[in-house]
């Protein structure tokens, strides 16, 4: 048993900012939160928050090997398989290095208040053991989404494509897709109908690129997101040029978005108008993407993606909106996806964190003025 005191606890669904102790027992469960409650070891938290940790809602933690390379470079230069600069870097790669650069990745999410993330990971069955070998001994959740060569083409083989996801849904919670331009309809269906059958997560980028959306506009008549709605994808990704109806058809999709603006940013391909899908009501996740163009620190996304959207939207965007998109709309209640993530509440599992605070709005105090050396105990 033990007992956080004193503490700011940002509590509920709603990050509820309350002075209020919690009691947890010795399986981790949080048994009670009240004023009052007091028992076994006591964790003071004056002048601390206590927060949820976070979902890091989208990584390729494999392009660890190469941080920084390929600036200056489009889009397709860099990630576009199989002649994107990522990809024969990881197609050389030898497993112990890929390993190491991984691991190295994923104590540096923990360190910074992360305790699941969800990453597209290459390279087929093996390339999802290699990861799970990776986190085998590291206190985080890898949420491991899985793809297979034999998706690819207009001319795939749907029963290799079935063989591939029979075997990969086993040992992945999903599956992560680049794109439409590398596969047909008819397998994104085969996809989306497999992984809802065994609830598990059916992911695809869209409208990333604006010239994509347009590609797919000309050949189709469709955007990128209307053909993920269409075939039941329940993750998108990006969504950062929606064309004609596309934040409205999101809106009324069981879709969950997630969000990477400084990913965006950094491939100059644009910013996601998140003022405009906050007020259709959608609430998003948010992920650091690629790690050869960003930190997987979510602290400077979050910071980042509140200042940016406030700037180009000249709106208000209220802060604690943007904290819900690393913590609490990860639910399943609220994101449909199923993900076993916790927040603050008696029942719930404790997975959080006691951060310094620097201010009295414990949201921006989060945001804007949070570093690694802030968080003083990761629960
Ligand atoms: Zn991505």
């Amino acid at each position: 048993m033990k007992t956080i005191v004193n503490g700011l606890i940002l509590k509920g669904l709603e990050l509820e900012a309350k002075k209020e102790n919690i009691l947890i027992d010795d399986d981790g469960t949080i048994l009670e939160i009240s004023k009052e409650v007091k028992e076994g070891e006591i964790i003071d938290a004056d002048n601390k928050i206590v927060c949820p940790r976070f979902l890091n809602a989208h990584t390729h933690i494999g392009d660890s090997i190469i941080k920084d390379e390929g600036e200056g470079l489009s889009l397709d230069e860099v990630v576009k398989p199989p002649h994107g600069i990522k990809h024969v870097a990881l197609e050389s790669a030898d497993d112990d290095v890929l390993i190491e650069a991984m691991r190295e990745s994923m104590w540096d999410m923990y360190n910074m208040g992360v305790s699941h993330f969800i990453d597209y990971r290459e390279g087929g069955l093996d390339g999802v053991k290699l990861l799970k070998e990776a986190a085998k001994d590291i206190p985080i959740t890898p949420i491991i989404l899985a793809r297979d060569s034999s998706f690819y083409g207009e001319d795939a083989n749907y029963h290799m494509v079935k063989m591939a996801l029979k075997k990969l849904l086993k040992e992945s919670d999903g599956i992560g897709l680049s794109g439409f331009g590398e596969i047909s309809t008819t397998v994104a269906e085969i996809i989306c109908e497999r992984c809802e059958r065994e609830d598990k997560i059916s992911s695809i980028h869209v409208a990333e690129n604006e010239l994509n959306q347009i590609a797919s506009l000309e050949k189709t008549g469709k955007s990128e997101p209307q053909r993920a709605f269409e075939a039941g994808f329940n993750q998108i990704v990006h969504m950062t040029n929606p064309k004609n109806d596309d934040v409205e058809l999101l809106a009324r999709s069981d879709s969950s978005l997630t969000v990477c603006p400084r990913s965006n940013g950094a491939l100059a391909v644009g910013v996601v108008p998140l003022y405009e899908i906050l007020n259709k009501g959608v609430r998003p996740l948010i992920g650091t993407d690629n790690i050869m163009i960003n930190s997987p620190n979510m602290f400077r996304e979050l910071e980042f993606t509140l200042k940016i959207m406030k700037g180009v939207s000249r709106n208000h965007i209220d802060a604690r909106e943007i904290l819900k998109m690393a913590t609490t709309n990860a639910d399943s209640s609220i994101s449909n996806l199923p993900i076993d993530k916790s927040y603050i509440g008696e029942g719930q599992k404790a997975e959080l964190m006691i951060v310094n605070k620097k201010s009295n709005n414990p949201y921006l105090s989060l945001i804007n003025r949070t570093e690694a050396n802030d968080i003083v105990k990761i629960i």
